[in-house]
């Protein structure tokens, strides 16, 4: 039983000035594990005062400095590997091996952005300009519960790459994990004040953070419906944003493809994270003279799924995270069936004898048309919706006929045909036959899947603002 009564303020772990305390459940078996007192604006306010007093010396310190901060960051993430992948399996319910990688690449995003505040040009010529890029001050980081040390690391490598300090406001649901990086951090040795921590409700420490007039951007992962509060109650203060929202991404299989591979591809990419994830392609859209083979395929593919003990080797599919996110895709599969898909694998309630957490059956429907409301809300569980198309033209109408634009994916075996079709999909990374990542590239969405871009140099110039000085070289008469 962890009891974390504490948050991380100037360099010191201290008591909260708020009282609300709330429990912290384990999703494959409802048990509590835990207790957090969650922080308020008072807080809040503590936090961003030590940051902006760190960031008047953080502000001035050299790139060799702030290098071996970086490495130090992610080293101590390698140290600590163990006891960060325990937190995350039992307090998020991921897979045990999925954890694993997400937690070293938390660490990776540290060397990542090494390298590229190495390069980066923070004074330039312009004409007869100086321009010096400059940090931009206190950053507020908001963070969702479904990958807690990426989305942190992603936002904090180029905070301190760009010389900003923080105030880290992660999910109320992800305490545990919250703790131990936190930990992990003040052992780093970085200046007290750059890093802070405050656990606490959106609509409490992340509401303050937005509107704080001391914080200058906010970088924030999480969904479409919170980044529009942040983007309106931020502008009062006319807050820099960086957000990184939801998706109901396509995965479009063209006639071409090699289904034996691509269907299976495709059921694995949907269910990625348990379905928790932003960049899944929950709309597979595929041609309707196939659709009777891939429905066949989509059912051995899940059929093999392993759904349980997140600790179990080869579970694929956890819990969802809380009561809250089962009855959600509960919800969603009641619509599906309701509204007319068919529903070929998988439906309401737990899988067998899984009763005991918070399991859900991965569920695919077919026969899905854009009118319902599963092929157009993000669901963030395990269900699937199988779109069908006549010509290659209606398959690109399909895949972006939706509010948001955040991943997509291509399957062919003209690489050219996949080219041209992942052009004209609207969608901030679109995926040709496989999954790959790039961690320097730009990751973030068209459309209402967000604003800015993360990761690389995109990432790194959100948190910084361009000075121009003229006349720096003139002499004076
Ligand atoms: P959420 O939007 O409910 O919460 C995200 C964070 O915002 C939490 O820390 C929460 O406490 C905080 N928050 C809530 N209300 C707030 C307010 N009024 N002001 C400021 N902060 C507030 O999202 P979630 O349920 O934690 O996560 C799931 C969502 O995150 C999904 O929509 C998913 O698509 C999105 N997501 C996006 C990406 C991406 O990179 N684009 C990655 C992962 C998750």
């Amino acid at each position: 039983m962890r009891t974390i009564d504490h948050i991380y303020i100037n360099g010191k772990f201290v008591k909260p000035h708020g009282t609300e305390v709330m429990d912290i459940i384990n999703p494959a078996n409802k048990e509590v594990i835990g207790r957090v007192t969650l922080g308020d604006e008072q807080d809040t306010r503590d936090a961003i005062a030590a940051a902006k007093a760190a960031f008047k010396t953080f502000a001035k310190t050299s790139i060799e400095e702030r290098a071996h901060m970086l490495q130090r960051l992610h080293d101590v993430i390698i140290e600590k590997f163990d006891l960060l992948n325990e937190a995350a399996v039992e307090e998020y319910g991921a897979p045990a091996a999925a954890t694993a990688g997400r937690t070293m690449y938390a660490a990776k995003n540290f060397l990542h952005n090494l390298d590229v505040m190495k390069e980066f040009q923070f004074e330039k010529r312009i004409g007869k300009a100086k321009v010096s890029l400059e940090p931009l001050g206190v950053i507020g980081l908001i963070t969702p519960w479904n990958a807690n040390y990426t989305h942190i690391s992603t936002k904090l490598a180029p905070a301190i790459a760009a010389g900003c300090t923080v105030v880290i406001k992660a999910s109320e649901l992800s305490a545990i994990q919250t703790q131990v990086i936190a930990e992990c951090f003040h052992e780093a040795g970085i200046p007290a004040g750059v890093i802070n921590f405050v656990n606490g409700r959106g609509d409490v420490v992340g509401a303050e953070l937005t509107r704080h007039p001391d914080v200058a951007m906010i970088s924030f992962t999480g969904s479409t419906n919170v980044g529009r509060i942040i983007a309106r109650d931020g502008a009062a203060t006319m807050k820099r944003l960086v957000l990184e929202l939801g998706g109901k991404s396509p995965n479009v299989i063209l006639d071409d493809a090699d289904y034996q591979k691509a269907i299976p591809l495709a059921v694995m990419t949907a269910f990625s994270n348990s379905g928790q994830a932003c960049h899944v392609g929950s709309r597979l859209i595929v041609p309707e003279h196939r659709l009777e083979e891939v429905k066949q395929l989509v059912i051995k593919t899940v059929e093999g799924i392993k759904v349980g003990n997140p600790w179990e080797e080869g579970t694929f599919i956890g819990p969802m995270v809380s009561q809250k996110q089962y009855e959600t895709v509960q919800h969603y599969i009641h619509l599906g069936v309701e509204q007319g898909a068919e529903l070929i694998i998988g439906g309401s309630g737990h899988p067998e004898g899984l009763d005991n957490g918070y399991y859900v059956k991965p569920t695919v429907f077919a026969n899905v048309t854009m009118d319902m409301t599963i092929a157009k809300e993000e669901i963030f569980g395990p269900v699937l919706s199988i779109l069908s198309y006549k010509t290659e033209e209606e398959a690109i109408a399909i895949a972006n006929d939706t509010i948001y634009g955040l991943s997509a994916y291509v399957s062919s075996s003209n690489l050219e045909r996949a080219n041209d079709v992942a052009s004209q999909i609207v969608s901030g990374r679109v995926l040709i036959n496989g999954l790959y990542d790039e961690p320097k590239a730009p990751f973030g969405g068209f459309k209402q899947s967000g604003i800015g871009r993360e990761c690389g140099i995109y990432g790194l110039e959100s948190y910084v603002e361009p000075k121009t000085i003229l006349g720096h070289d003139a002499v004076p008469q």
